[in-house]
């Protein structure tokens, strides 16, 4: 765009205002531009080559500049860019919407559309309330969430969030939650049978409120801002159990798990679990654009059914729920899903990647590393033996990602907890690349410590 870097760095310092960034330290830092992306890769204006390690935020599946998506969307541009779901409709979001609730799991046939993974969060909340209320069971208001809960940055979905540094100063300002412990085995003080603990509180927790309570909440197998919290085995399914049995409702948010991630197309078929709202973005475009979805089972969509003065009706939509270009595109990275069987491709990588990490698990400051697919987090510490962690000024994560950045690769860190997300398409080749330049950034970043 006709500008030179200096030029570009002095403006993105003087007007930009970044996400979850302290600018104060980030204006002294030289901040990295990219200007181009081509598979796994991302290039700055200088023309250096960064693997894409999280997937530009944890979104991207096919790679950059995928040839059948740029078509696809250059396809859908030649007939309109946006037109409204509002009481009208248009082909990609009608053919989404089909091809969605033939892969999703069973039961989930109505799909509600949005813009990004806060709204596919707030939708399904509200479409939760709205069910009991629309039935007459008005009591049934709460929501339960687990600690550690990550599910967007809007209100609502900041109400049912369990991070404290996140999330804490906004106390005042969010509705009354329910909080059960998250299956965190590496932290949770009773390591030996950390999942039974929880259930067993989750369930205390449920049968107690039950009248009163609506909805539980999770992310399903991996709970990714925590740090990625994998889930023991057999613990989602038994949250199933214990919301059916008590009349609750379950919302799986697969926004950061769905889509291959952890190496099925949704993470809630590795327990058998059909949730009652799903909530989906991220990858749902391959990292293209913004869209997003809400999948509802007929039970709860029947319960916004009646006449206009009933007022039933789901009251909620956003300017760009549903965009034919976003959801053309969408429709295309399912495509590939199929013609490249992305699915069956998965298991050698995952495989692969386990045996490069258990390798890493050697290494002093490598605590605990959790890896559900293709996602996965390192919890660096200070010391192994007694798990502590980093002194928090030391910024030990941000250092290695940087040091990663020199060497190649673009990460983002969880605090000590470094992630990995690849996008689907990696080779194992540039798996391996991928681990390299992550341990040897750790061995520089937690160097001195
Ligand atoms: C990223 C994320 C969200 C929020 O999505 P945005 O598109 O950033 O609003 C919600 N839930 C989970 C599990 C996420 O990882």
């Amino acid at each position: 765009m006709g500008y030179d870097p200096e030029t570009l760095r002095q403006w993105d310092r003087e007007h930009v205002w970044h996400p979850f960034t302290q600018m104060q330290g980030f204006r002294e830092e030289t901040p990295l531009i990219i200007s181009r992306g081509e598979g796994i890769y991302l290039y700055d204006l200088q023309g250096n080559r960064y693997l894409d390690g999280v997937s530009s935020l944890w979104a991207n599946l096919h790679g950059h500049r995928r040839r059948e998506l740029d078509r696809a969307l250059l396809a859908q541009l030649e007939q309109v860019a946006h037109s409204t779901l509002l009481g009208i409709a248009h082909p990609p979001a009608i053919l989404l919407a089909r091809r969605l609730v033939s892969l999703a799991p069973a039961g989930l046939n109505k799909v509600f559309f949005s813009d990004n993974g806060s709204t596919a969060v707030e939708v399904a909340l509200k479409v939760a309330f709205q069910f009991w209320r629309n039935r007459g069971r008005g009591r049934k208001q709460r929501f339960l969430k687990l600690s550690g809960a990550y599910h967007g940055d809007t209100l609502g979905a900041v109400s049912v969030g369990g991070i404290p540094l996140f999330h804490e100063i906004y106390q005042p300002l969010l509705f009354d939650t329910l909080e059960a412990p998250a299956p965190y085995c590496y932290r949770c003080g009773h390591r030996e049978n950390c999942r039974e603990q929880c259930l067993i509180r989750l369930e205390e927790l449920v049968a107690a409120h039950c009248q009163e309570l609506a909805a539980v909440i999770v992310e399903p197998v991996m709970q990714g801002a925590a740090g990625m919290i994998a889930q023991p085995p057999g613990y989602l399914a038994k949250v199933r159990e214990v919301t059916r049995r008590y009349d609750v409702l379950l919302i799986a948010d697969e926004v950061a798990v769905g889509f291959g991630r952890t190496g099925k197309m949704f993470a809630c078929e590795h327990e058998g679990v059909s949730p009652d709202l799903l909530c989906l973005a991220k990858g749902i475009t391959g990292g293209y654009l913004p869209l997003a979805a809400t999948l509802a089972t007929d039970g709860v969509y029947q319960a916004f059914l009646g006449e206009y003065e009933e007022f039933k009706t789901f009251f909620h939509g956003h300017t760009y729920s549903g965009n034919p270009l976003g959801a053309a595109v969408g429709l295309a990275s399912l495509d590939i899903f199929a013609q490249d069987r992305v699915i069956e491709g998965l298991a050698a990588k995952i495989d692969l990647l386990a045996g490069r990490l258990a390798a890493m698990a050697e290494h002093p400051h490598v605590g605990d590393i959790r890896q559900r697919g293709l996602m996965v987090g390192l919890e660096l510490v200070a010391d192994k033996g007694s798990r502590e962690p980093f002194p928090l000024k030391r910024r030990t994560g941000h250092r290695v990602i940087l040091a990663a950045r020199q060497l190649g690769a673009i990460l983002r860190p969880l605090g000590d907890v470094i992630v990995l997300l690849p996008p689907l398409c990696i080779t194992p080749e540039e798996l391996g690349t991928l681990c390299d330049i992550t341990i040897a950034a750790i061995d520089r970043g937690a160097a001195g410590a």
